[in-house]
């Protein structure tokens, strides 16, 4: 199936590893040109150069904190720079470890700022660029623990629950712009993250841990890889998925306990 993503321009934050890299490769192979984001200066730019070299396409580093309000603005300007976006993944993120009881306020904010603030200054900023190329398409990478809470990570699920719901507000916002907005929602998705996480918790018996993991959570009894995410995403952002609008996707091997 052809995607009808050629030269086209794809901005996904936290494209310099794990899900991230993995839909900004699927983008690439697909002959679209990506602007990656993420706050390491040396992974960003080689994550960027190894895209670019692999596929051909134009891959564009940027170094920001998009949890900053400026850094959001570096990622719309270097966006406008590469011909303005056509596709927005907003996917930088990460897991939290804490109870309500004891995590402070800042916790709190800092993990407003990077789940969802950063969605909506750069869905703001991007759908400008969007206008001009007379649409678009946007995609929030939320977790399964937007609908079904891990015990251990409230500030996570709380956070994720309401990118889920930006999700579906600015859905109905921006169809009006022709541009469709979608969240997905994945379980476990084995990266580099989950493996030195387990490699801490376990040692050498890290496969393990996984596996307990997987077979506790996940129907499939295995986690998903970040490919098979990430072709999904890249799916639901091109024009092939053009009467899908304001939906939520679990991506999760049967984790969802719930219809
Ligand atoms: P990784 O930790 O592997 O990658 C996170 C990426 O985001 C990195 O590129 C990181 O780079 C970047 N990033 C983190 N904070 C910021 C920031 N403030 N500004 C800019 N970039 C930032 O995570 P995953 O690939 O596992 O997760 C990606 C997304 O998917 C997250 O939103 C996560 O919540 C979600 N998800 C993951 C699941 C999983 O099982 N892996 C399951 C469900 C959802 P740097 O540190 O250099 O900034």
């Amino acid at each position: 199936m052809d995607l009808e993503l050629k030269g086209k321009l794809a901005v996904v934050t936290g494209g310099s590893k794990g899900i991230g890299l993995g839909i900004a490769r699927a983008f690439a192979r697909e002959g679209a040109n990506v602007v990656i984001t993420a706050r390491t200066h040396e992974a960003v730019e080689e994550a960027a150069r190894g895209i670019a070299e692999d596929y051909g396409v134009t891959a564009v580093p940027v170094a920001s904190d998009v949890a900053t309000a400026s850094g959001c603005q570096a990622v719309i300007d270097a966006a406008a720079a590469a011909g303005g976006a056509d596709i927005f993944v907003s996917n930088a993120g990460t897991g939290s470890n804490e109870t309500v009881a004891d995590a402070p306020d800042e916790k709190w904010t800092d993990y407003w700022d990077l789940h969802v603030m950063a969605a909506v200054r750069l869905s703001r900023g991007l759908a400008d660029q969007m206008d001009t190329k007379g649409g678009g398409a946007m995609l929030m990478n939320a977790s399964i623990c937007a609908v079904q809470p891990l015990w251990y990570e409230p500030i996570y699920n709380t956070t994720k629950a309401a990118l889920l719901m930006f999700g579906k507000c600015l859905s109905s916002e921006m169809i009006k712009r022709n541009i469709r907005v979608n969240t997905v929602n994945p379980g476990l998705i084995r990266t580099p993250d989950w493996e030195r996480t387990a490699r801490e918790l376990r040692g050498d018996g890290w496969e393990d841990y996984l596996q307990e993991v997987a077979d506790e959570h996940a129907d499939i009894k295995r986690f998903g890889s970040v490919e098979e995410l990430a072709d999904f995403c890249v799916f639901l952002c091109s024009p092939r998925a053009a009467y899908s609008v304001g939906s939520a996707y679990h991506v999760d091997g049967g984790m969802l306990k719930t219809v």
